[in-house]
């Protein structure tokens, strides 16, 4: 058999990060080239890297050092790679430079430095591609870039504008991923609610079926596909109104993430938000009187430049009121590049933690409530894992991989990964659910953590 040149690979950063790095991936195994599992092992690394805070870059920035180090022949691209300079002045060895998003430039980069292995079995290549989640999810990013420009981030401009997939491309994506065995479609995208915005939501065509670029209708044809659907990162736009009856109806999980950053309209106009606090709040209410059941998570900025203490009290005032299921709080700190970074008043370090902490500790109340109301229901969950405990480690519907909290099974040692089960929750903390599948003993109870939980971005 001819030599196969291998591939090492880093992926750093957001699920939309993610997806890149698992079309790069698909692409290399398409032309044939292997993967890597050491450095050693591997002919040439790509690093793919996140910029979105401080803390991420310094990390992208080890992770280059690191491979550089380990292996010498390394290609930077993602979020970090679109400030070309920073990665060069520190790592002037490294052998190409692209920004997020470049599938066709990392593959011409690779091509110059290794060239594509002749492989007469290009069709072993599965029909899903290369995923780097568990076999039964996986994201699927249904749009790039953001229209938006929130005084916080830099996405816009390490990203660009919005640009829509085109629906039919999408939902091909999705039926393969399905076929291949996977349980539940994870959609991200810097806005999701924005989906066809930029092509004026134009027909597209699924199995020769028209469609419009629109998130409703692309919702609904992902729902008939027999997977749970969970939408990530859409705001409180008039028009996600429609989504909630097919929330109502099982055809979309009764889940929606929504990063509202603030309450205090002050701060959301200084960050430039594209959702003001009382509308989201109406539009909320709105949203579970259709659907009751429905979970709701949201991320917030504390200390943001200018923030009082009369902002804050009206931001613990509204998570009073929404009560939301699920929070994750970051701590303001400036992005390089960032408009925010030009404003005045900024928050001393010591005051956002204090804030940050006590955000927490409302929300962790709010949401020991919100679960307690579970006890005793029987909710279907899709098992993730085992523990050493011999529990099954699985998620209902309220739960996102990764970012929210988990159901514990005590008697689910038999339980197959990646299958759906039936289970009765016998138990509540503030941030995870305790079931069983049989039998009625008292679990053995184990809070995890306290509730916080770490987001990437929008
Ligand atoms: S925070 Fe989200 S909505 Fe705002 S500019 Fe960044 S990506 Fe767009």
């Amino acid at each position: 058999m001819n030599y196969q040149p291998r591939i090492g690979f880093v992926s750093l950063g957001c699920p939309k990060a993610l997806v890149d790095s698992e079309r790069i991936l698909t692409q290399l195994r398409a032309e044939g080239y292997g993967i890597a599992p050491t450095y050693p092992e591997a002919d040439l690394v790509v690093v793919n890297t996140c910029g979105f805070i401080d803390a991420a870059v310094a990390e992208s920035l080890d992770a280059i050092g690191e491979a550089l180090a380990e292996n010498g022949k390394v290609i930077v691209t993602g979020c970090l790679g679109a400030k070309g300079s920073v990665v060069r002045d520190l790592h002037p060895s490294v052998l190409a430079v692209t920004g997020p998003h470049a599938c066709e430039e990392v593959m011409a980069a690779i091509h110059a430095h290794l060239p594509r292995p002749h492989d007469p079995f290009l069709d072993l290549l599965p029909p899903q591609g290369v995923k780097l989640t568990p076999r039964h999810y996986a994201y699927l990013k249904i749009a790039e870039g953001c229209n938006h420009r929130c005084t916080f981030c830099i996405i816009p401009r390490l990203r660009g504008d919005l640009v829509s997939r085109p629906v039919g491309e999408v939902l091909r994506e999705a039926e393969n991923l399905v076929r291949a065995g996977v349980r539940e479609l994870l959609i991200v995208s810097q806005d999701t609610s924005a989906y066809g915005v930029d092509v004026r939501y134009r027909t597209g065509f699924w199995n020769g079926r028209p469609l419009k670029t629109h998130l409703t209708p692309l919702a609904a044809a992902l729902g008939e596909l027999g997977a749970w659907v969970r939408l990530h990162y859409v705001y409180p736009y008039p028009h996600v109104d429609e989504l909630i009856p097919l929330m109502a109806e099982g055809r979309v999980l009764p889940y929606l993430d929504v990063p509202l950053q603030h309450a205090s309209p002050r701060i959301l106009k200084a960050m430039k938000r594209p959702a003001n606090a009382d509308g989201a709040l109406a539009r909320i209410w709105g949203w579970r009187k259709i659907c009751p059941e429905m979970t709701l998570r949201s991320t917030f900025i504390v200390g943001f430049p200018g923030e009082t203490d009369a902002d804050f009290q009206q931001l613990l005032e509204f998570l009073e009121a929404v009560e939301l299921d699920r929070v994750g709080c970051f701590t303001y700190s400036p992005v390089d590049g960032a408009a925010a970074n030009a404003l005045p008043d900024p928050v001393p370090e010591e005051v956002k933690q204090e804030r940050q902490a006590r955000l927490m500790v409302l929300q962790a109340e709010i949401s020991a409530r919100r679960l307690r109301r579970k006890v005793g229901q029987v909710l279907k969950v899709l098992v993730d894992a085992h523990d050493e405990e011999g529990r099954a480690i699985a998620r209902s519907n309220a739960d996102a991989p990764e970012i929210d909290g988990v159901v514990f099974i005590e008697d689910g040692a038999a339980l197959p990964v990646g299958e759906f089960a039936e289970v009765r929750i016998v138990g509540a903390d503030e941030h995870d659910l305790y079931a069983e599948v049989g039998g009625t003993q008292t679990p053995k109870r184990k809070p995890r953590r306290n509730g916080e939980v770490r987001v990437k971005d929008t």
